[in-house]
C-alpha cells in the first residue's frame, strides 16, 4: 500500500475474520467503534504465538522463554511509546483509561490535590475521566468544576478561561467526545492550562486510534488510551506521563515486582515504570497491542483520520436526507472524528438499535457513559454509529436504509 493511497476498507475486511460472519442471515456492518473495535488476524496470530510458543512471565527468569517473553513486552512498550511520541519509560501499562486515569488520581492525586483545589473537567467527559476525579475531591476535601459547552458541542473557551483563573490544580479532558465527536484542541488547552499552573490529563481513548498522536507536541503531563479501541486486545492500555513525573509519584498498586528492596517494615520502589506495574502485568495483550500498533503503522495514521474524514462527510451527506433524524455536536466534520450520535424522531434508540440488529448493523445505543453530557443535551438516550478503518459506504448505505426502515415500522 501507498503511503498516499486512500484505505481500500474493503480490502482490509479481509484482515478481520470476525467481518466475513453473518448476524440474522445478514453481512456484520460493523459500527460501534468508539465502543470497541475488531482484531486483525496479526493481533490474534500474536497472542495466539505467544502462548503457544514462548509463555512465560516476564523480568525474572534468565530462561529461553523468560527472555523472549520479556523481550517481547519490553519491545511493545516501545513500539506504543513511539506510536504516540513518547519514550518507553514514560509509559506504564494498565488495563485501559479507565486504570490510567485511576492510577492518576490515586498515585498523583493523593500527594498533590489538596483541601480547597479545584479540579476542572468538562461536560463533555467519559465517565472514566469524571468519577474518579470525583471520589478525590470528596477524599481531600477538593471541588470538581466543569467547563460548559456552545451549543455546537464544542468547548466553551470563555467559560474555560473563567475557570482558570480560579487556578486549578488539575485540568482534565478529552482529546475527542465518544458521544459528539468534538475534536478538543487540547494542545492549545494544555498551554493555557499549564500557564494557569494546572496539571493537565488528557483522555485519549478516541483519539490514538484514529489520528495521529504526539504527546510531545501537545505537552500533556499524562495521557491515557485504551487497547481495544485500536484493534488491540481487551485488558490493556497505557498512561503517558510527561518525562519525569513519573519519578515524583507514589506507586498507585504494591506487591511483587513495582518493589527494589522489601524489609519488614518498609520497601523501596522500583524504578519507572516497573515501579507502576506491580504483580504480573498482561503480557499477552501487551504484545497484542504491539502488533496492532504495528497494523496501525504500516497503514499511517493521517491515512486512517483521512479515510474516517471521507467516511463521515458522506454519512453526514447521507442521513441529512432522511427526515426526523437530529446528529448532536459540530457540523463542521472537520473537527470531528468518525463518530455520529443522533436521534431519529420519537424512536428511542433501543429500539432503533434492536431493528438495526435484525439487518445485522451494530451501533449502540444509550449514554455512552456520558450522563453529565446526556444532561446537557436534554435526551436520555442516543443512537451511535462509529466509524474504522474498515467501515465503507456500503456500510452507511446499510446504515441510512435500516433507519428509513424503522422509520417505517415506527411511521414517522
Ligand atoms: C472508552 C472510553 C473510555 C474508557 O475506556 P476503557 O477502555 O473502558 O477503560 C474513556 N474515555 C473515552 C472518551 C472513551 O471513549
Amino acid at each position: 500500500m501507498l503511503e498516499s493511497e486512500a484505505i481500500n476498507a474493503e480490502r482490509m475486511r479481509a484482515d478481520f475474520p470476525i467481518l466475513s460472519r453473518k448476524v440474522h442471515g445478514k453481512r456484520l456492518v460493523y459500527l460501534d467503534n468508539a465502543a470497541t473495535t475488531q482484531k486483525p488476524q496479526a493481533v490474534i496470530d500474536a497472542l495466539v504465538r505467544f502462548y503457544s510458543t514462548y509463555n512465560s512471565n516476564v523480568h525474572r527468569s534468565v530462561h529461553t522463554l523468560g527472555e523472549e517473553a520479556t523481550e517481547a513486552y519490553e519491545g511493545s512498550r516501545k513500539k506504543t511509546a513511539e506510536f504516540v511520541g513518547a519514550k518507553p519509560r514514560d509509559l506504564v501499562f494498565v488495563r485501559g483509561t479507565t486504570e490510567a486515569i485511576n492510577l492518576v488520581g490515586s498515585a498523583w492525586g493523593e500527594k498533590n490535590v489538596k483541601k480547597g483545589d479545584v479540579i476542572v473537567a468538562t461536560k463533555m467527559e467519559h465517565h472514566s475521566n469524571i468519577v474518579p476525579w470525583q471520589q478525590l475531591a470528596k477524599r481531600n476535601g477538593a471541588s470538581l468544576k466543569y467547563v460548559g459547552l456552545d451549543t455546537d458541542g464544542t468547548l466553551d473557551l470563555a467559560g474555560f478561561e473563567d475557570l482558570l483563573r480560579e487556578a486549578p490544580r488539575l485540568v482534565a479532558l478529552t482529546h475527542c467526545s465518544n458521544v459528539l465527536g468534538t475534536v478538543n484542541d487540547v494542545t492549545k488547552l494544555c498551554s493555557m492550562a499549564k500557564m494557569a499552573g494546572a496539571t493537565t490529563l488528557v483522555d485519549g481513548a478516541q483519539s490514538v486510534p484514529h489520528m495521529p498522536v504526539d504527546v510531545e507536541e501537545i505537552g500533556s503531563d499524562f495521557y491515557a488510551f485504551s487497547g481495544h479501541k485500536m484493534l488491540g486486545p481487551t485488558g490493556i492500555g497505557a498512561l503517558v506521563a510527561r518525562k519525569g513525573l513519573l519519578e515524583e509519584m507514589d506507586p498507585f498498586q504494591t506487591g511483587g515486582e513495582m518493589i527494589r528492596e522489601v524489609f519488614d517494615d518498609h520497601s523501596t520502589w522500583n524504578d519507572v515504570p516497573y515501579k507502576f506495574e506491580a504483580g504480573t502485568v498482561n503480557i499477552a495483550d501487551a504484545i497484542g497491542l504491539g502488533a496492532a500498533v504495528d497494523y496501525l503503522d504500516a497503514i499511517g495514521m493521517e491515512r486512517v483520520r483521512d479515510h474516517e474524514l471521507r467516511l463521515l462527510d458522506y454519512a453526514f451527506k447521507e442521513l441529512a436526507s432522511v427526515k426526523g433524524l437530529k446528529i448532536y455536536g459540530p457540523s463542521d466534520t472537520r473537527s470531528r472524528a468518525g463518530v455520529i450520535s443522533f436521534n431519529y424522531a420519537d424512536v428511542h434508540p433501543h429500539d432503533l438499535a434492536t431493528i438495526l440488529d435484525e439487518e445485522g448493523i451494530a451501533i449502540r445505543s444509550g449514554h455512552h457513559c456520558a450522563q453529565p453530557l446526556m444532561r446537557w443535551l436534554d435526551v436520555p438516550a442516543t443512537s451511535r454509529a462509529s466509524f474504522y478503518i474498515y467501515n465503507a459506504h456500503d456500510d452507511v448505505d446499510a446504515l441510512k436504509a435500516g433507519i428509513v426502515k424503522a422509520g417505517g415500522l415506527f411511521k414517522v
